[in-house]
């Protein structure tokens, strides 16, 4: 039983990614649901080291935090450029997609506006007892009915590199808070994906370029990702549902043949390393400065700072060879891990990773009281497809998780 004196909030969530700020925003304006939501940074800030000033959003700015579900709310992005008094110029620049720093400033003027996120406040246990999860936060317990987990991916980078992670040897992810020093260095970048082609578009057009730059994939070339309109209903909540649905060898299977519709390079970006390329080896005769090697993998890392050797095993064993590097960038994506805090109360399932059942309002299995839920944001990729790691679905998960809270308040 809950202590008649004590606080006890409705929900509190951990993590303010997109996904728990889309919740903070819909729970807004929901009368009588008092929510209190947690963040491990002093400030909102979305993947900050990746924020590079050419990068653009992958979807539609309209997929935002609340439009797909709740149009008139005050914290669409409209309702951001009009506060802004941009709208008109964002009208008239027609921009092809959106910049991310555009849409960080977005999601930054959401967060100033919630009065129920906490920033500088790192969830460091949760335990449950007299009827209530507690969280250890910023030196204190918090008591909640429901808890929602939104920590978000966690940079993946292979244990062969883990002992030289540093100055020079770094997750992209961190590409510009460290901002290593790569103006006439020898740098390689691992990774065929879009952080790596963003990463490589970047040191192709900085104006001190590195020395030489090196791109290595494991897949078989730079592939595009498939943004085309059929495919572009797997972000459909009502695929996700049919998608839930299914037993879990299919949904292994689908997860499997759709990889490129989430996981490959923008076609923009993959034109301008073309024609830059181009331009450097044809028009300016710069025939040494770049190499591609698709089909390679990576999985040594010798030498010490500055000095790095990289072995490189090939599909073509003409491509075996080893790479000089002074700087090293692992564009190698990121894993979905429960977060410690909650490891103890949410054994992970069959799927490294993930929990091990997620039902229909995004509420997982745990041994505790079923009248209090521990629900999932961007966690379920097994069981909800490639679009739950996206930002297309985040407003109706949002939603369908705020509906759960409400109905077993
Ligand atoms: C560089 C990049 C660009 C992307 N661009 C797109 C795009 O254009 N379109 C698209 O659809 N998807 C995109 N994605 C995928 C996805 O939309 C984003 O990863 C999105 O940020 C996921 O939101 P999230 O809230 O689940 O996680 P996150 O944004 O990772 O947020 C999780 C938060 O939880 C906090 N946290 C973790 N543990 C704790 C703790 N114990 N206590 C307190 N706080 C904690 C973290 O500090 C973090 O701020 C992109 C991903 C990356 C990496």
């Amino acid at each position: 039983m809950i202590p008649m004196t004590e606080t006890v909030y409705d929900y509190a969530a951990v993590g303010i990614g997109p996904a728990n700020l889309s919740l903070a925003a819909q729970a807004h304006r929901v009368s009588g649901i008092r929510g209190i939501h947690l963040e491990r940074k002093p400030s909102f800030s979305w993947h900050p080291g990746l924020l590079l000033p050419e990068a653009t959003l992958q979807v539609s700015p309209l997929k935002d935090l609340v439009t797909p579900v709740d149009p008139t709310s005050p914290f669409t992005f409209l309702n951001f450029l009009a506060a802004h008094d941009r709208l008109y110029r964002f009208l008239t620049a027609d921009f092809p997609a959106v910049h991310r720093t555009e849409f960080n400033q977005y999601l930054t003027w959401v967060s100033e506006q919630l009065p129920s996120l906490e920033f500088g406040s790192e969830v460091t246990a949760v335990g449950f007892r007299d009827g209530a999860f507690r969280l250890r936060a910023a030196g204190r317990e918090i008591a909640a009915r429901h808890l929602v987990v939104g920590t978000g991916p966690v940079p993946r980078v292979n244990e062969a590199f883990r002992p030289h992670l540093g100055g020079t040897v770094l997750h992209a992810s961190q590409f510009l808070e460290r901002r290593p020093d790569t103006a006439d260095r020898d740098v390689v970048v691992v990774g065929g994906g879009q952080s790596g082609a963003e990463i490589v578009r970047h040191l192709m057009t900085a104006p001190r370029p590195p020395k030489t730059l090196t791109w290595v994939s494991r897949r078989p070339g730079f592939l595009p990702l498939d943004d085309s309109p059929f495919t572009n209903e797997f972000f459909f909540p009502a695929y996700a549902r049919r998608f839930h649905a299914l037993p879990a060898d299919h949904r292994m299977r689908l997860l499997d043949q759709q990889k490129y519709a989430s996981d490959g390079i923008d076609l923009p970006t993959l034109q301008e390393i073309y024609r830059r390329r181009y331009a450097a080896e044809e028009i300016e005769g710069r025939r040494d400065w770049l190499r591609f090697l698709p089909g390679c993998e990576v999985t040594e890392l010798s030498g010490s700072q500055g000095a790095w050797k990289i072995p490189l095993q090939g599909d073509d064993p003409l491509d075996s060879q080893v790479l000089d590097a002074e700087v090293v960038v692992l564009a190698s994506g990121y894993e979905h891990r429960l977060p410690p805090c909650v490891s103890g109360l949410l054994p992970a399932g069959p799927t490294p990773g993930e929990p091990r059942q997620v039902h229909d309002d995004f509420s997982v299995d745990w041994s505790g009281p079923a009248a209090n839920r521990i629900y999932v944001q961007n966690a379920a990729r097994h069981f909800w497809g490639i679009a739950d790691p996206n930002l297309s679905l985040l407003a109706w998960r949002s939603s369908t998780i705020l509906t759960s809270i409400t109905e077993n308040q």
